[in-house]
C-alpha cells in the first residue's frame, strides 16, 4: 500500500488532531502532501501527564516482557516496509531504495535496543559478611526528545528505542517537515501492544515546545539530534534545570587518503557515499584530504563519477540522489559555493541548482580550497564534497582535527602503521578505515568537541537512559 499517513499527534494512547496545522511539502515538486496538526499547551501538558503514568506502567514491567513488545513493533514496521518507505521519501526526497533501508536500519535499532534491555546489569560490590552492596541501573524517568529531518524514521527509531528499552517513557517531538516516520512507528508501537503513555508524538513550533517541555518536573531527561547551535541552546535550559542531556549534534566528516591506495577505488567509494541521502547527514564524507601523489588521479576519478550521479524525483528507481529536504539547504550550498568560487576553489562538477521547482541540486565537487573558504569550517548539511592536497599524514591529521567537530572521521589506508595513528590521533567519536559506514546498531555512536555529548547504539547505548542507584543492605541492625 503506498498512501501517505493521515497526520495526527499520538497522546496517551490515541491519536488526536488539532485545530491548528501547517503544511507538509515534497521536495521533489513543493506539493502539499498533508497537513500536521500542532500541539497546544493543553496538548504538551496531556503528553506530560500520559509520560508519567507510561512511565510508571512501563519502568516497572520486566525488561523481557518490554523487550517483546519493541521485537513485534519492528517486525510490524519490516512488514510494513512498502508504506513507510513510500512516505519518507514523498516527505524527504531521497531515492526510494535509500527509504527501504532506512526503514530496515531503523528496525535494526529497535532490534539491539530491545536485546540490550535485558542486559541492563547492576553489581554487587565485595563487603564485609554482614553488609551487601547493590549497584542498580534504573530508568531515568520520563524523556523528552527531538529529532530531526533527515532521517524521518531511523532518527525517531534511536531516541525510541533507548529510551523504551531503557525502561522510560518518551515525548517525541518529531520534525515537522518529516513527520511520517515517527507517525509509523507510533502506530506499529500502538499495535505491538505498548501500554497507553510510554510513547507520546507531538509536533509544533521546535522552540515553544522545547522551552516547555524541558523545565518540567517530570523530564528526567533531554535527547537531541540537529544541529550544534540548537544543541548547546538546549543544553543551557536543561543546565538551568539540572537535566542531563544526549546531544548528536553536527559534523563536518574528513577522509583521510594515504599514498598506498587505489585512488579510484577510494574516489568510487566516497562519491557513492557522498549522494546518500542528497549528503544530508551528519556523517557524510565532506572534507577529503589526499596524499599529493594521488590527488589528481583521485580528484579526476571523483569529479567525473559525480557528473553522472542522476538527481530527481526519488520514486523514479532510476534516480540516484533525490532533492534536498527543504529550500533552506539551496540556499546554504548556493552560499558556501559561491564563496568558494570567489576565493579562488575549483568547481568540478555541479554548482548550481538544477531548476526551479523542486529542491534539487546536483552532487558538487570543489577542490583547491583556500583555509578561509566558509565551507570548510561550516557544515554543509549538503552535496558537497570539498578537496584538498596534503603532504603527510600528520598534515592530514592536523587539518582534520582543526574544525571544533568530532563527530565521524574516515581514512583510506592499507598500512597498519597508518591504521594506528589516525585510530589514536583523530578526534572523533567514530573513525571508519576503508569503509564509509560510520555506525551500525551494535556500535556506540556520538561526537566529541562540539558534535555532542553521549553514545546512542552499541552496549553503551542504553546507559543515558539509567540512573545508577546504590543498595548498602546490612542484615542486622
Ligand atoms: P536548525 O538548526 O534550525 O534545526 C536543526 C533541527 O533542530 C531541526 O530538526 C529543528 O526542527 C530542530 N530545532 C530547531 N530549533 C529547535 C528548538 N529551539 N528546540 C527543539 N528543536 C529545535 O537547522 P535546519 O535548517 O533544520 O538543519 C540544518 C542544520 O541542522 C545542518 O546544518 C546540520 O548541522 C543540522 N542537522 C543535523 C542533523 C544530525 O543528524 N546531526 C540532522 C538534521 C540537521
Amino acid at each position: 500500500m503506498t498512501t501517505y499517513p493521515d497526520l495526527q499527534l499520538y497522546i496517551a494512547g490515541e491519536w488526536r488532531k488539532s485545530a491548528e496545522t501547517q503544511p507538509v511539502l515534497n521536495p521533489a515538486d513543493e506539493s502539499v502532501i498533508g497537513m500536521l496538526p500542532i500541539a497546544r499547551r493543553a496538548d504538551l501538558d496531556d503528553a506530560l501527564a500520559a509520560a508519567v503514568e507510561g512511565h510508571k506502567i512501563w519502568s516497572r514491567t520486566s525488561p523481557a516482557k518490554r523487550a517483546a513488545v519493541m521485537l513485534k513493533a519492528a517486525a510490524l514496521m519490516r512488514e510494513r516496509t512498502e508504506e513507510i518507505a513510500y512516505a519518507i521519501t514523498l516527505e524527504h526526497g531521497k531515492p526510494i531504495t535509500q527509504a527501504r533501508q532506512e526503514v530496515q536500519r531503523g528496525c535494526e535499532f529497535f532490534e539491539w535496543d530491545a536485546a540490550e534491555a535485558v542486559r541492563t546489569y547492576g553489581r554487587v560490590i565485595p563487603s564485609e559478611s554482614d553488609i551487601r552492596y547493590i549497584v542498580l541501573h534504573q530508568p531515568i524517568g520520563p524523556v523528552a526528545a527531538f529529532s530531526p529531518w533527515n532521517f524521518p524514521m531511523s532518527q525517531p527509531a534511536r531516541k525510541i528505542g533507548g529510551a523504551l528499552a531503557a525502561g522510560c517513557s518518551i515525548i517525541l517531538k518529531a520534525s515537522e517537515e518529516t513527520p511520517a516516520g515517527a507517525i509509523h512507528i507510533a502506530r506499529a508501537f500502538h499495535d505491538a501492544g505498548l501500554p497507553a503513555g510510554v510513547l507520546n508524538l507531538v509536533f509544533g513550533m521546535p522552540s515553544e515546545i522545547s522551552e516547555y517541555l524541558i523545565p518540567q518536573t517530570p523530564i528526567r531527561l533531554v535527547a537531541f539530534t540537529g544541529s550544534t547551535a540548537v544543541g548547546k541552546h538546549l543544553t543551557g535550559i536543561a543546565a538551568r534545570h539540572m537535566k542531563p542531556v544526549l546531544m548528536e549534534l553536527g559534523g563536518h566528516a574528513p577522509v583521510i587518503v594515504c599514498d598506498d591506495v587505489d585512488p579510484i577505488a577510494a574516489a568510487l567509494t566516497s562519491v557513492a557515499r557522498k549522494a546518500r541521502n542528497a549528503g544530508q547527514v551528519c556523517t557524510s564524507p565532506t572534507r577529503f584530504f589526499v596524499h599529493e601523489k594521488l590527488y589528481a588521479a583521485f580528484t579526476e576519478a571523483f569529479a567525473e563519477r559525480a557528473r553522472t550521479i542522476k538527481v530527481g524525483n526519488g520514486l523514479d528507481p532510476a534516480i540516484q540522489m533525490g532533492p534536498v529536504a527543504n529550500h533552506r539547504r539551496i540556499d546554504a550550498l548556493e552560499a558556501l559555493v559561491s564563496d568558494a568560487r570567489a576565493k579562488g576553489a575549483r568547481v568540478l562538477a555541479g554548482g548550481e541548482r538544477v531548476g526551479n521547482r523542486g529542491y534539487f541540486f546536483p552532487l558538487t565537487v570543489l577542490s583547491d580550497l583556500p583555509d578561509d573558504a566558509q565551507a570548510m569550517h561550516v557544515e554543509p548539511f549538503g552535496p558537497l564534497a570539498l578537496i584538498n592536497p596534503v603532504r603527510s599524514l600528520d598534515d592530514a591529521i592536523e587539518q582534520a582535527n582543526s574544525l571544533p567537530f568530532g563527530l565521524a572521521a574516515y581514512a583510506f589506508t592499507h598500512s597498519a602503521r597508518n591504521a594506528h595513528q589516525l585510530s589514536e590521533c583523530i578526534e572523533a567519536g567514530n573513525i571508519s578505515i576503508n569503509t564509509l559506514e560510520a555506525s551500525v546498531a551494535e556500535t556506540p555512536f556520538g561526537g566529541v568537541k562540539e558534535s555532542g555529548y553521549g553514545r546512542e547504539g552499541g552496549a553503551e547505548g542504553l546507559s543515558h537512559y539509567t540512573v545508577v542507584k546504590n543498595v548498602s543492605h546490612r542484615m542486622t541492625l
